[in-house]
């Protein structure tokens, strides 16, 4: 359920990342589309404006120079005014020289001459008129009047003056329009763009597009009529300021136009054809087509990229996913799978039976007895071989009802769907002989295994049910027996001693381990003569475990030093916290074990300690069990090392052991702690000789005596009336906690 809702989560964050990606790719595209479009409509300005410079140049050229040819002939003809027609044909050379048409003149009456032998009347005329009136004039692009081929033509004309400056007369020149746009780089744009020249009227003067100029005689009209479909419809005079007539501001128009439904891109720039004439235009213009052509390039180079880019990313995305996959499974088999058989694991064997409703049946965990010595002698391959041959005869043997791992070296693991321990048994000794047989096929005839089982009836998780498995293993081990049932109430201590040693470290980290004080009070006037230190486990701050549930764990496991030497320095830090407060200090007893004794240095480190603290020695005692001391006589010596730096041993649970009177000649010791056991003997007449005895030997010997385990009036009467020293016991006080016993020896100090 859990892992449909993360899988669905992440196809919907893939298809989201994939569609922000497509997304972000195309709108980058278009945004670089835009700009490269931009770009090339910025270069299509530059080149436009270029083109119609360098044209309204030539044009201004042209016309110059027509114009001092004009000039030059209006002066000729005012020399020999009356021989104006005769000396006409010296004109014929000239007009060839310079491409005009023909080369004339008109009288005052405005019959016209011309070089080509034509006469005609045209007084007309408009340039006639307005060059007899003193003006320069160039005519608009015409059909020829003197000739029937209707070629269209220019008329530059201006007037003749005679001696007296008085006009007789005007001389003109004409020209096709084709002369003049020779000079002219009318086709551009590979042949898409085309230039127009216009006269001040708008009418179009050249044309590179013969059908626009056909049609289109008037490009004012034009511009005019089609802006009716622009959007910036506008009237004509503002149309035509807005797009042609801003020239005054210095300024060159580039912009857009609709001619004929095509969309043009045009520049103009204005030409002043002579200083006292109008001005003409040069329209540069170019359609949008041509864009778009040189675009649909880059466009197409554009998509093909991104296709590359696309097919390549999804590539890469498959392989890396491929990659992922594969690395997944094989973590996945390292995981799941034993390197050494290929088999599954315990890990995978977790997964499978805590997953299934497996409610009944038995785990057996399956060791090679000693296999540790064994690998040692037959070498790491062999061992392996052996393991190998292991881990087949159990495959053939598992049923669809069991399921079996191997764990590690030679652990085995193994869940039998059996139905009763006969046939649980039966089979275990069935595997037991196949693998002895195989083992000495290969000459390892002390190959034997060993089981350890665990029988479940109800619904267990393989972590607890495996470890009950693995502590009947143990017991099989330690009886030297083919197999073991797993013991419930003896296994259950078992796992209650293997989690007191598993959290022991921690235990001692988090302060787990409390020390109570029980004092010690003289039997002649019941004042406070000292104290013993008991130590306490609060098991993870739940339970409070009094020394016998653990000092014999941690005694057993090697331990119990770090535990004393922790008891130890609280004790010290307490005496020196309760010497600070002012409080008279009575000596506390510390226990400790005979591992602690045999830690190097003990003696030096332990007085550096009370040293440290700001004590006395003699503030510190030491509690060692007679059974210690009498095993060994470095302990004597080790003890007296002690002694000699002042501080005082206590000899425990005096008459415990059988040796006690033995013990007494060791002389390593000050104090007797005469045991419990004696103190109860005192409600018998046998057990009061006893005691009186031993205190009354003792004394002579010079120990100090102290009684323990005193619990009512009769036995402290009755140790009263001997030589005891002092009482240790339920009568007086049980152990208490630290803040309890602070107040015992603040009353102490009421007293004095
Ligand atoms: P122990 O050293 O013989 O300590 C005296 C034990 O007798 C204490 O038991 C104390 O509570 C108990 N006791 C004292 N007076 C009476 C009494 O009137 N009647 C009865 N029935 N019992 C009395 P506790 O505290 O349970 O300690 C048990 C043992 O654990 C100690 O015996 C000692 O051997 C060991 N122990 C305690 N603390 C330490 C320690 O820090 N290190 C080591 N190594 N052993 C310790
Ligand atoms: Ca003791
Ligand atoms: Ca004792």
């Amino acid at each position: 359920m859990k892992k449909t809702i993360v899988r669905r989560r992440k196809i919907t964050l893939f298809v989201l990342i994939a569609f922000l990606c497509v997304v972000t790719v195309f709108a980058a595209v278009f945004r670089c589309a835009i700009l490269i479009k931009q770009n090339y409509v910025v270069q299509l300005e530059q080149n436009l404006a270029d083109v119609s410079e360098q044209n309204a140049d030539a044009l201004k050229e042209q016309i110059q120079i027509r114009f001092n040819l004009l000039k030059s002939v209006a002066m000729r003809f005012n020399i020999e005014p009356e021989n104006r027609k005769e000396n006409l044909y010296m004109f014929e050379p000239v007009a060839d020289a310079f491409h005009l048409k023909r080369i004339g003149f008109c009288d005052e009456k405005g019959m016209t001459y011309a070089t080509s032998g034509n006469i005609t009347d045209l007084s007309h005329r408009d340039f006639f008129i307005r060059s007899m009136k003193g003006d320069f004039c160039i005519s608009l692009v015409d059909s020829d009047a003197m000739d029937d081929s209707g070629e269209p033509l220019t008329i530059m004309t201006m007037p003749i003056y005679d001696k007296e400056n008085q006009i007789n007369g005007i001389a003109g020149i004409t020209y096709t329009t084709e002369s003049l746009s020779q000079e002219l780089a009318i086709k551009f744009f590979n042949g898409m763009g085309n230039t127009f020249i216009l006269n001040e009227a708008g009418t179009v003067v050249i044309s590179s597009d013969e059908n626009i100029a056909a049609t289109n005689k008037n490009m004012f009209d034009l511009l005019w009529k089609e802006s009716a479909v622009m959007k910036d419809f506008s009237p004509r005079k503002d149309f035509l300021d807005s797009k042609f007539k801003d020239y005054d501001k210095g300024d060159n128009k580039f912009s857009t136009i609709y001619l004929n439904g095509v969309e043009y891109y045009f520049h103009v720039t204005s030409v002043k054809v002579m200083e006292n004439n109008a001005e003409w235009w040069v329209l540069s213009m170019v359609p949008d087509v041509f864009i778009q052509d040189r675009f649909a390039t880059t466009r197409r180079n554009l998509v093909r990229m991104i296709i590359i880019v696309f097919v390549f990313g999804i590539f890469a995305v498959l392989a890396l996913r491929q990659i992922s996959i594969k690395r997944r499974k094989l973590s996945y088999s390292y995981a799941f799978t034993s390197l050494m058989t290929g088999g599954p694991n315990l890990n995978y064997m977790t997964l499978v039976l805590n997953r299934n409703d497996v409610v009944s049946g038995f785990v057996v965990v399956m060791n090679i007895n000693n296999f540790i010595h064994i690998s040692l002698a037959i070498g790491k391959s062999k061992s392996e071989d052996i393991i190998k041959k292991i881990w087949e005869i159990l495959s053939e043997s598992e049923t669809n009802d069991d399921f079996f791992c191997h764990n590690k070296s030679d652990s085995f693991i193994m869940y039998y769907g059996a139905k009763d321990e006969m046939e649980l048994k039966g089979r275990l000794l069935d595997l037991d002989r196949e693998i002895q047989d195989e083992a000495a096929k290969l000459h390892l005839a002390w190959i034997k295994p060993v089981f350890g089982v665990y029988q479940f009836t109800r619904k267990e998780l393989l972590e607890y049910a495996y470890r009950k498995a693995e502590l009947a293993l143990q017991d099989a081990v330690e009886k030297k027996a083919f197999y073991a049932f797993y013991d419930d109430a003896e296994q259950k201590n078992q796992l209650e001693i293997q989690e007191k040693e598993e959290h022991f470290k921690d235990a001692l980290l988090f302060d787990e381990f409390i020390i109570y004080f029980q004092p010690k009070f003289s039997t002649i006037n019941k004042e406070l003569t000292g104290c013993e230190a008991l130590v306490r486990w609060n098991f993870r701050g739940k339970e409070m475990l009094s020394p016998d549930k653990f000092i014999p764990i941690l005694e057993n496991n090697g331990r119990i030093n770090r535990l004393d030497e922790y008891v130890f320095n609280r004790v010290c830090e307490y005496q020196s916290k309760w010497k600070k407060q002012g409080l008279p200090l009575v000596p506390v007893s510390v226990n400790l074990s005979k591992a602690s004794l045999f830690r190097s240095e003990i003696v030096e480190r332990y007085c550096a300690k009370i040293k440290k603290a700001g004590l006395n020695m003699s503030d510190i005692q030491i509690e060692v069990t007679e059974t210690m001391v009498s095993s060994g006589a470095n302990i004597s010596e080790l003890l007296n090392k002690f002694r000699n730096h002042g501080i005082k041993i206590l000899m425990d649970d005096f008459g415990t052991g059988f040796t006690a009177l033995s013990t007494l000649n060791l002389q390593c010791f000050d104090t007797l702690k005469m045991d419990k056991s004696l103190v109860d003997g005192i409600e018998e007449d046998f057990g009061r000789r006893l005691l009186s005895s031993i205190i009354e030997m003792s004394q002579k010997l010079g120990y100090y005596i102290t009684a323990e385990g005193v619990e009512n009036e009769n036995q402290y009467e009755f140790l009263k009336s001997t030589e005891c020293n002092d009482i240790q016991g339920f009568y007086f006080s049980r152990p208490v906690p630290a803040e309890e016993f602070e107040k015992i020896l603040q009353l102490q100090n009421v007293k004095y």
